[in-house]
């Protein structure tokens, strides 16, 4: 079968290094390979906040953070949620074919309400599961890489393309997951590494900023550094960070360092981010912002062709 690749960010703040590992890395390898649609979910920043905030600052901020990482406009589609309608059309159907018991019970959603800056829950955050669907079924998308909170999602899309084929005879494939090197990074106070946890590094951050973060990270006293997920959290959190940088193991690094403490984890860490993170940032100053513009409102374009013929077909499907 030809793959179609489907992913997307909400444009929420700046891409730390738990989307690299988490899923650009695999968007990046897989733009040589197949046809690939990246999806900035604008609509979807307002699931958990009542206003959208710096929303077009972000949008330019993903923009860049993109081509920083290597992806290759002439080889991705990139789009923004509020610039296809038809998604929203497709929702309306889609929603149809799931209960209300299966968004109540959906974990990632459970845990998002937890983080949640909103005064009460949203029917959009209860339904955004299925609006994701839509993003990943307009294009027939077959291969989705992302990080482990999404598998809930996925299997939402699987269930709305089973169920409307099953209904409406065969339109949709049943995407997959493709989780990358890291499905779950954990950010510098042991939770998911996340844009509005205050918890990342961003791949935009400076020198100095990097070196801040990680100084402020939990750790603990004693002076031989071991990896120990369970015990020593804090500890395992920098090696593993430092391993992926540098592409070593972690317990590797901690022999390395043996009795240098905290100290000489840290400034190891430091030095293995900025060192992992210096190319980036060098591609990302060598963008302007209306460059990245341009190429987002050609992806709008091209999005939207797809997103046109898919709703016609659906519609046709069901009958209307
Ligand atoms: P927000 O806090 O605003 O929800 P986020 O950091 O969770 O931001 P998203 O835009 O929600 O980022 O997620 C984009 C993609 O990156 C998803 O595929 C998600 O699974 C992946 N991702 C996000 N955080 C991590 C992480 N810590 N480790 C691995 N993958 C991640
Ligand atoms: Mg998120």
């Amino acid at each position: 079968m030809n793959d179609i690749v489907l992913t997307g960010d909400r444009p929420t703040g700046p891409l730390h290094l738990g989307h690299y590992f988490g899923s650009l890395a695999n968007r990046v390898r897989l733009q040589d390979a197949y046809p690939m649609y990246v999806l900035i979910a604008d609509y979807q920043v307002i699931t958990d906040r009542d206003l959208p905030g710096e929303i077009q600052r972000n949008i330019t901020d993903l923009l860049l953070d993109y081509l920083a990482v290597g992806l290759d406009p002439a080889k991705v589609t990139i789009f923004q949620h509020s610039a296809i309608p038809e998604l929203n059309q497709l929702l309306l159907p889609f929603l149809s074919l799931v209960s209300v018991a299966e968004l109540r019970r959906n974990p990632t959603v459970k845990d998002e309400i937890a983080h949640s800056s909103q005064q009460a829950v949203s029917g959009l955050m209860f339904t955004y599961p299925v609006h994701q669907a839509a993003d990943i079924l307009f294009c027939k998308g077959t291969l989705v890489p992302v990080g482990k909170d999404q598998l809930p999602h996925v299997e939402v899309t699987r269930l709305v393309a089973r169920r409307f084929n099953e209904r409406y005879g065969e339109v949709f494939p049943l995407p997959e997951a493709m989780m990358g090197e890291r499905p779950l990074l954990r950010g510098l106070d042991g939770g998911k590494m996340s844009k509005s946890r205050g918890n990342a590094i961003a791949l935009s951050a400076t020198d100095d900023e990097t070196a801040a973060l990680i100084r402020k990270a939990r750790t603990d006293s004693d002076r031989l550094i071991t990896f120990d997920e369970t015990r020593r959290p804090g500890v395992a959190n920098l090696l593993t960070l430092a391993g992926l940088c540098l592409g070593r193991s972690p317990e590797d690094l901690a022999e390395e360092i043996g009795y240098g403490g905290a100290a000489a984890l840290k400034g190891l860490a430091t030095e293995a981010v900025n060192e992992f993170l210096r190319p980036i940032r060098k591609r990302r100053a060598e963008h302007t912002e209306a460059d990245v513009r341009q190429l987002l409102s050609e992806g709008n374009e091209r999005a939207r062709e797809q997103a046109i013929i898919t709703l016609d077909e659906v519609r046709a499907a069901m009958g209307f």
